[in-house]
């Protein structure tokens, strides 16, 4: 088998944001922590560190409000 590059390389997919993609989120989980971006749909998408950054503080965030809820 040979190792397979595509899905390590590129661009952040966000719209606007050409940083190089680091990880890759769900699309749909993506827009809906971080809503001031926009990606190109709702599988898997690309982020760049800075984009992870914001949406695993906003998903962390709801946790901590869903916890703190009661
Ligand atoms: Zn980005």
């Amino acid at each position: 088998m040979a190792p397979r590059k595509d899905d390590e390389e590129g661009e952040c997919d966000v719209i606007g944001c050409t940083n190089p993609a680091l990880r890759s989120v769900a699309g749909k989980k993506f827009s809906k922590a971080v809503s001031d971006v926009k990606v190109p749909g709702s599988r898997r998408v690309h982020v760049c560190k800075d984009h992870y950054r914001r949406f695993r503080k906003k998903t962390k965030a709801d946790r901590k409000l869903e916890r703190l809820d009661w």
